[in-house]
């Protein structure tokens, strides 16, 4: 957003009535929900709040992408942890409608996102789409994102400092695009956004708020392609976030 379309902004507020921008991050009236009681262990809840100086200025910008772009800015040539020296080869910062009402988070880029810049565009990510066109919409629709923006070499697991450093960025993308209903893919993304120790088995069947949004989780796809049988489950998981849709 440029300087003169931001002074246009704030004209056009302050020609509704509007006589101040809040600062407050409450401002959202979105309550970070009390976890499950398996949470993880009491370092992680000391960090920092997650909102930077960009998205307190959320209400500034004239739409969500514009949020999101200022989001993107952000991270940059991000060097914030290990991985931006452990090959990956860009920054997978999520794709999609960022005034979405679904939310789909997985784990981390593998080698095809690596590649591409785009989440979900592997095997894996072909079967997301026909999960996402099963309930009678596009990719277009939603909003796909990472916990993780960069490949971990070799597709290992993200580790609890790569985590820790990257998930505000997750959070600022859910808090610009206000879904509601987020669908956690996997043990990774569910216990990152829920704070949980559980395994996926355990949570999924099960509903939580989460920041103003209801979150479902469910089996990833890539889990999916080894235990097909498994598809069962999410077809059900899919049926309630279409029911929610629509409420
Ligand atoms: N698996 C994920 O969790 N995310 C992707 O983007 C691709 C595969």
């Amino acid at each position: 957003m440029t300087r003169e379309q931001l002074k246009a902004h704030l004209q056009f507020a302050a020609d509704l009535g509007v006589d101040g921008v809040s600062r407050d991050p409450l401002w959202r009236d979105r309550p970070i929900d009390a976890p499950p009681a398996n949470r993880v262990p009491a370092n992680n809840d000391n960090r920092p709040n997650p909102r930077s100086e960009a998205v307190q200025r959320v209400t500034m910008f004239a739409s969500s992408a514009d949020a999101l772009a200022a989001v993107r800015t952000e991270i940059g040539d991000c060097v914030r942890c290990k991985l931006h020296a452990q090959g990956r080869r860009q920054i997978v910062f999520g794709v999609g409608n960022p005034s979405a009402d679904l939310m789909f988070v997985g784990e981390a880029p593998g080698a095809d996102e690596d590649v591409q810049g785009i989440p979900f565009v592997g095997r894996a990510g072909q079967l997301l789409t026909k999960i996402i066109e099963a309930i009678d919409l596009k990719r277009d629709d939603v909003y796909i994102a990472n916990v993780i923006k960069c490949r971990p070499p070799g597709n290992r697991n993200p580790e609890q400092d790569e985590v820790e450093t990257c998930e505000p960025f997750l959070f600022q993308q859910i808090d610009v695009i206000k879904p509601k209903v987020i669908v956690a893919l996997g043990t990774f993304a569910a216990r990152a956004l829920l704070r949980t120790l559980d395994p996926i088995s355990r949570l999924r069947g099960r509903m939580f708020e989460y920041r103003g949004a209801k979150l479902i989780p469910t089996f990833h796809p890539a889990y999916l392609l080894r235990n097909p049988s498994s598809k069962r489950e999410v077809w059900e998981d899919m049926k309630v976030v279409r029911k929610l849709l629509k409420s």
